[in-house]
């Protein structure tokens, strides 16, 4: 039988971290969402979001992912590549918001996300994990922290990547993007009703750790 433990919240909360380390100890991948949505805006490119729906869905079309791999091992690939860091810098992130709004991107996606968890127990993150995509699945987290201090951790995830990053411009690009993912029309970033919520802004990452292995526990 497949397992699929979900984890939703905003920017910079330290889903991918929680993810990544949840799936090492349940020995599953994780499937990084995000990472899908800032594929397909890097791939299409700035503006592509203005583009009309049968051109991107064309460009859709041709678009097939794969993962492979547990825990932080797991790489998931886009048309047989494994999708590397360029896609990681707040420019990409807002790009990603900006496609993550169309109808036409979400249904896409959603399709490949829900495929691959008809594959493999997966610790899917994302922003619509718990509401949308997986619905019935029977762990389902949702982290949020206050927007200083989700700038901080981006700001420190960004410096060990050796990407360049001011700390007021970081938080104010995360706010930007919130506000947009919490008030789209399809999809919002919210916390699905029967999602165990943690805040973590006062906590670390062991303390949220084991919040998340007991949640899964029982
Ligand atoms: O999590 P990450 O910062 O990589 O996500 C980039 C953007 O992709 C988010 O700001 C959001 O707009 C979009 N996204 C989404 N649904 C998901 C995952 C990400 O709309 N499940």
């Amino acid at each position: 039988d497949l397992l699929i433990v979900t984890i939703d919240g905003p920017a910079g909360v330290g889903k991918s971290t929680m993810a990544k380390q949840l799936a090492r100890h349940l020995s599953i991948p994780y499937l990084d969402t995000g990472a899908m949505f800032r594929s397909v805006a890097w791939k299409l490119g700035e503006g592509s979001w203005e583009w009309d729906e049968g051109r991107i869905q064309a460009e859709l079309d041709t678009f097939e992912y794969a993962l492979s791999g547990i825990g932080e091992d797991s790489v998931l690939s886009l048309n047989g590549t494994p999708i590397g860091n360029e896609i990681r810098t707040e420019e990409v992130g807002m790009w990603a918001s900006n496609v993550a709004t169309l109808p036409v991107v979400r249904s896409f996606l959603k399709k490949a996300q829900q495929d691959l968890g008809a594959r493999f127990s997966l610790v899917a993150e994302g922003r619509d994990m718990g509401t949308v995509i997986f619905p019935d699945a029977p762990h389902k987290f949702f982290l949020d922290a206050t927007v200083d201090e989700r700038a901080h951790r981006r700001f420190k995830q960004l410096q060990a990547m050796n990407k360049p990053a001011d700390l007021n411009e970081l938080k104010e690009q995360i706010a930007k993007r919130d506000h947009q993912d919490r008030n789209r029309a399809v999809a919002p970033l919210k916390a699905a009703d029967d999602a165990t919520t943690i805040d973590t802004t006062d906590m670390n990452k062991e303390q949220v750790f084991v919040a998340l292995k007991e949640g899964v526990a029982c």
